[in-house]
C-alpha cells in the first residue's frame, strides 16, 4: 500500500482560498500520475479563525498542523483586521504558529525563468542562470535578544541584543549542508565575522561542521559583500545560509532578482523532515475576489513541500517544468503579464500548469 502523506492545508484570508485552490489540483494530478496517496485536512487560520473562533491560531488547527506531516498554508491579513488589538492579529496567528511547530529556519528559493528575465529590475545577461535559495535562522539573533532603553551620557539610549547558541548554529547549519546536497553542493555561510562575536562562533561551528560534507564546497561570505555579489555574480550562489536578521534581508535582496512576489515560494523547517510551505506573498486584499491573483507561488510552494518533506523529487521536477513550459507558451496572470489585456486568471493558470505536468 502507498505511502499516505498527511498534509494540513491552510487556506487563510484574502486570496489565500483561491492559491490553495490551484495547489491542490496539483496534487491531485501527481496522486493520478505517481500513485501518490495524500490525506488533506483543512483548518482555519488568521482573519477567518478570528471571525469564526475568536483567535487567530485555534486549538483545533494547531492539531491538525501537528498530526500532518507537512501545512500547506496560503496567506492570512487584510484590512478588516488591520485595527485589531495584538493578539486578535492574523499576523500575530503566523508567528504563533512558526514556535508552536518549533520551525527555526526559513527556505525561499529564487530562480529566474528565463522568460521572466525582463521583469526584473536587473539585466538579463546578468540574471542568466540564477537558481538559489536562501536557509534563514527564524528563532535567534537580534530580533529575539534582549531589548531596553536606559538613560546614558548623551539621553536616551536603546539596546537590543543579539545572541546564538551553538546548537542553534549547528542545527540550521546542517540543513544548509544537506540542502546544497540535492542541489549544486555549494554553500556560502555569510555572516559578519570581522566585526560580530555571535558571528565569530557562527564562523567556527561551520568550519567544524564543514569536514563531515567533503562533497560540499564551503565559502565564507561577509554579509555586505553577499548584499553586493547577489546583485553582481547571482548565478554563482546554490544555498546560502546565515543568521536571522541578515537573511531577512538578504532573501528579500534576492527575492527581487526574479521579479515578481507572485512566483515565490517559502519553507519553513523544524528538526525532521516537517514542514510549513507557503508563498512568500500575503493575502493581496486589493485583488482578492477577482480570480486574478498568480497561483504559481503556491503551487511552487508544493514543488518544495515534495523535495524537501516527501523527497519526491520526480514529482517536483515534473512541477516546476511544467511551470516553466507554461510561461514559456507565453502565457502570463496580469502580476506579471506585460501586455495586461492577454492576462489569463487563477483557474486557467492553474488548469494550464495542472495539464503540463508529466511524468
Ligand atoms: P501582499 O503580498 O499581500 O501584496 C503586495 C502586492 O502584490 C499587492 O499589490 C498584491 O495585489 C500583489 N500580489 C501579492 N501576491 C500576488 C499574487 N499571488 N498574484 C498577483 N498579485 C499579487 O502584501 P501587502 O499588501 O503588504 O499585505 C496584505 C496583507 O497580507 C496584510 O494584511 C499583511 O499583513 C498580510 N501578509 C501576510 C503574509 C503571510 O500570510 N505570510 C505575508 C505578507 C503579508
Amino acid at each position: 500500500m502507498a505511502d499516505v502523506k498527511k498534509i494540513a492545508v491552510i487556506a487563510g484570508d484574502g486570496i489565500g482560498p483561491e492559491v490553495v485552490g490551484e495547489a491542490l489540483k496539483v496534487l491531485k494530478k501527481t496522486e493520478e500520475l505517481y500513485g501518490y496517496q495524500f490525506e488533506t485536512t483543512h483548518g482555519l487560520f488568521g482573519g477567518i479563525a478570528i471571525d469564526e473562533k475568536g483567535t487567530p491560531l485555534p486549538q483545533e488547527t494547531l492539531d491538525i498542523c501537528k498530526a500532518a506531516d507537512a501545512v500547506l498554508l496560503g496567506a492570512v491579513g487584510g484590512p478588516k483586521w488591520d485595527n485589531n488589538s495584538k493578539e486578535l492579529r492574523p499576523e500575530t496567528g503566523l508567528l504563533g504558529i512558526r514556535k508552536a511547530l518549533g520551525l527555526f529556519s526559513n527556505i525561499r528559493p529564487a530562480n529566474v525563468f528565463d522568460c521572466l528575465k525582463e521583469a526584473s529590475t536587473l539585466k538579463p545577461e546578468v540574471l542568466e542562470g540564477t537558481d538559489l535559495i536562501v536557509v534563514r535562522e527564524l528563532t535567534g539573533g537580534i530580533y529575539f535578544g534582549e531589548k531596553f532603553r536606559r538613560q546614558g551620557a548623551h539621553g536616551e539610549e536603546a539596546v537590543d541584543t543579539c545572541v546564538y547558541n551553538v546548537v542553534e548554529v549547528e542545527r540550521i547549519v546542517r540543513q544548509g549542508f544537506e540542502i546544497a546536497r540535492t542541489r549544486r553542493k555549494k554553500l556560502a555561510s555569510v555572516d559578519k565575522a570581522n566585526v560580530l562575536e555571535t558571528s565569530r562562533l557562527w564562523r567556527e561551528v561551520v568550519n567544524r561542521i564543514a569536514p563531515e560534507y567533503p562533497d560540499v564546497e564551503l565559502e565564507h561570505v561577509l554579509v555586505d559583500n553577499c548584499a553586493m555579489q547577489l546583485l553582481r555574480r547571482p548565478s554563482s550562489f546554490d544555498v546560502i545560509v546565515t543568521e536571522n536578521m541578515f537573511g531577512d534581508i538578504i532573501s528579500d535582496e534576492a527575492a527581487m532578482l526574479t521579479g515578481s512576489i507572485g512566483m515565490l515560494s517559502s519553507a519553513s523547517l523544524g528538526e525532521g523532515a516537517f514542514g510549513l510551505y507557503e508563498p512568500v506573498h500575503g493575502s493581496a486584499p486589493d485583488i482578492a475576489g477577482q480570480g486574478i491573483s498568480n497561483p504559481i507561488a503556491t503551487i511552487l510552494s508544493v514543488a518544495l513541500m515534495f523535495r524537501l518533506t516527501f523527497g519526491y523529487h520526480e514529482a517536483a521536477q515534473a512541477i516546476e517544468d511544467a511551470v516553466k513550459s507554461v510561461l514559456d507558451a507565453g502565457h502570463r496572470t496580469g502580476d506579471i503579464a506585460v501586455d495586461k489585456s492577454k492576462a489569463i486568471g487563477t483557474t486557467e493558470m492553474g488548469d494550464l500548469i495542472v495539464a503540463a505536468i508529466k511524468k
